[in-house]
């Protein structure tokens, strides 16, 4: 265990991201770890887990300053990732698609749509990224969601596949193609889709393996009225858009990935210093600590 803490010493944090750090170890230990176990084993959503993060403004550490946030550094952004992954893998998803579904609105958005809609992802609201289809997977650029401009708004019709915070977020960055725009590439746009907009319905709620309390969605749009105000960009911008959210949500699922190996890791060397096998703890006995010796680790 040693040395994972002499790991995290290296990071220089000033002296506000390790009060952050801190605050978010304090609520990950005393709050969101206790609830996990509850969590996976009934896939109910961790809500307390998610009224802690926001009582401690988590949201807002990725907000910029002037739309209610703390604009705070993408690295710190990561580490508090991996804290909450570590005491539970699905508030750990829950909070980093809040990023990754509002960061193309904080990079791409206009000033008017961010004054209006990132204040409420400040405040604690859930986001959501929708880009998945059941034809467009690693290959996003297939989907078939269609945006069809009328005068003031855009009518969206089709659906979307395995949406995380699908069933409960406020706000989804959705990804279709422009109904007018022949290139299938070039016509992948990207708008917000606020909860509750008539014709939208979550269809589906994926079981999985794991990560249980975070919900995975089918979503139909048939017929939604979307303000045009609420186009990211222009139409046809979306693909640039959709490259650049995987590129900034890819780190924080391997922040995710490190979370949870920190707490197998953890759990491996608690387990091998309790059991007493014969006349000896594991972690003493021969195949564990041969391994032990090649894998220099103090406990
Ligand atoms: C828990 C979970 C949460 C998710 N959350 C979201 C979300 O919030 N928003 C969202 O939009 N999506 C989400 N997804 C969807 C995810 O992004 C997709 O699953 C992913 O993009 C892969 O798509 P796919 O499942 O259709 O797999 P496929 O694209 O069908 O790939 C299956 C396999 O085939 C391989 N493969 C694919 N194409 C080729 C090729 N041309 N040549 C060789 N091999 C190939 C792939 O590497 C992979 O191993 C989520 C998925 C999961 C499991």
């Amino acid at each position: 265990m040693k040395l994972l803490e002499q790991f995290a010493r290296t990071r220089r944090w000033d002296t506000e991201e390790r009060q952050v750090l801190e605050q978010v170890q304090r609520v990950a230990d005393e709050v969101i770890a206790p609830n996990a176990e509850h969590t996976d084993r009934t896939s109910d959503f961790p809500w307390e887990n998610v009224r802690t993060i926001n009582e401690l403004g988590l949201n807002m550490l990725f907000v910029p300053e002037q739309f209610g946030g703390l604009g705070m550094s993408y690295a710190l952004y990561l580490e508090v990732v991996s804290i909450i992954s570590e005491a539970c893998a699905s508030t750990g998803i829950i909070y980093a698609t809040n990023f990754h579904g509002m960061k193309p609105l904080i990079q791409y958005g206009n000033d008017e749509q961010r004054a209006r809609l990132l204040p409420r992802i400040a405040e604690g609201g859930l986001g959501a990224l929708a880009i998945t289809e059941t034809t467009a997977g690693s290959d996003a650029t297939d989907m078939k969601t269609r945006f069809t401009p009328e005068g003031d708004d855009i009518i969206v019709q089709g659906s979307k596949i395995f949406i995380s915070n699908g069933d409960v977020a406020d706000l989804y960055l959705l990804f279709g193609k422009w109904s007018t725009i022949e290139d299938p590439r070039r016509s992948i746009s990207v708008l917000i889709l606020e909860k509750g907009t008539p014709g939208f319905e979550v269809v589906s709620k994926e079981r999985k393996m794991g990560h249980n309390g975070s919900s995975t969605c089918g979503l139909a749009f048939d017929g939604c009225r979307v303000p045009r105000a609420n186009l990211l960009g222009e139409p046809g911008d979306g693909l640039k858009i959709l490259l650049a959210s995987l590129n900034k949500s890819r780190p924080s699922v391997a922040a995710h990935a490190l979370g949870i190996a920190r707490a197998a890791f953890k759990d491996m060397v608690a387990y091998g210093n309790e059991r007493v096998q014969g006349v000896s703890v594991y972690s003493t006995s021969k195949a564990i600590s041969l391994r032990w010796r090649i894998w220099p680790v103090s406990y």
